[in-house]
């Protein structure tokens, strides 16, 4: 993908690496990212119709009342399997001390993972202001092994990265990029770019209120909690194509793949094959390699969120 650097000082971008946590593992030891340099960098455009996309959210709105009716409340934040209800806060919530670029083996990274999440925030912030929604801007959190929420528990690099609903804040670990290239064969740029887009399209799921409905649903629906599950996490994916959509001008040869081949490695039956364990589909939480790419790509083909629809039919 081409990009441009300088964002990391985005004010959205929070850098607490630098603060020590008890048991923080570190994610240093990657060299750098070759071939992400920057370059000419067309402005990126939606092809899509974005601007509708209030709409769908307040079908699935109306949609899940029916389906799951009952009252509202919080839930925990997602993709977090193991994180414990309870309060906390994120320490140096202003950029304590962030590492030195010239000392950061992760510079490029950290970059990059900027540029993604300020782009992504910026094409969601134009659509909402143009359907005329109001908006909250979503904030990155890069921490090393440990790391407290504002409201979704405290959290280990293990849980991998994820948004929490109640400070609007996506969670990462660069050394998750190392472990998807290493552990999950999910390599490229764009992989890590298709990660971040779906935990942004959990920032818009969260502002368009499909957050509230789901918790609510997991919360009565207990036999069919996974389902609703799998249904929410493959609209993150959808959101996430919807957005890759919108830099089409800056793709390179493979990114797409890279793209597809990231959300077929982290589909629960792969996952748990790769586990050594049978595949349960009752126990999914994400959905399969199979679906995660065609939603994806549902996403990417029609750069239209309101083609996101995964709560109504089959998925
Ligand atoms: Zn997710």
């Amino acid at each position: 993908m081409k990009w441009k650097r300088g964002r990391s000082g985005d004010r959205n971008v929070i850098d607490i690496r630098g603060a020590k946590k008890g048991g923080a593992s570190g994610g240093g030891g990657f060299g750098g990212m070759g071939g992400m340099s920057g370059g000419g960098l067309p402005i990126p455009s939606a092809k899509g119709k974005i601007g509708g996309f209030i709409g769908i959210v307040i079908v699935l709105i109306v949609i899940g009342t029916q389906v799951f009716g009952g009252s509202s409340g919080s839930g925990t934040g997602y993709d977090i399997g193991s994180i414990l209800a309870g309060a906390g806060t994120v320490p140096g919530a202003d950029n304590p001390s962030p590492i030195p670029a010239s000392e950061d083996p992760d510079a490029d990274l950290k970059d990059f993972s900027a540029y993604v999440f300020t782009d992504s925030q910026q094409v969601w912030r134009k659509a909402f202001r143009q359907d005329g929604q109001p908006w909250r801007d979503a904030q990155l959190v890069l921490y090393s092994g440990a790391v407290s929420t504002g409201g979704c528990g405290n959290a280990t690099s293990a849980v991998g990265p994820f948004y929490c609903p109640a400070d609007n804040r996506v969670y990462l670990d660069l050394s998750f990029y190392k472990d998807m290239k290493n552990q999950l064969g999910a390599d490229g740029d764009f992989a890590w770019a298709y990660v971040i887009a779906h935990e942004m399209g959990h920032h818009v799921q969260n502002l368009g209120g499909i957050h509230d409905e789901v918790a609510r649903a997991r919360r009565q629906e207990s036999e069919s909690a996974n389902e609703i599950s799998v249904r929410n996490e493959l609209q993150a994916d959808c959101l996430a194509g919807v957005w890759a959509s919108t830099v089409f001008n800056q793709l390179e040869p493979g990114d797409l793949d890279e793209a597809i081949n990231a959300s077929e490695a982290v589909g629960d039956d792969r996952l748990q094959s790769r586990g050594g364990g049978s595949v349960n589909p009752d126990s999914f939480t994400h959905g399969t390699s199979a679906q995660r790419h065609h939603w994806f790509q549902t996403g990417f083909e029609s750069g239209d969120p309101e083609k996101c629809d995964t709560f109504s039919g089959d998925i």
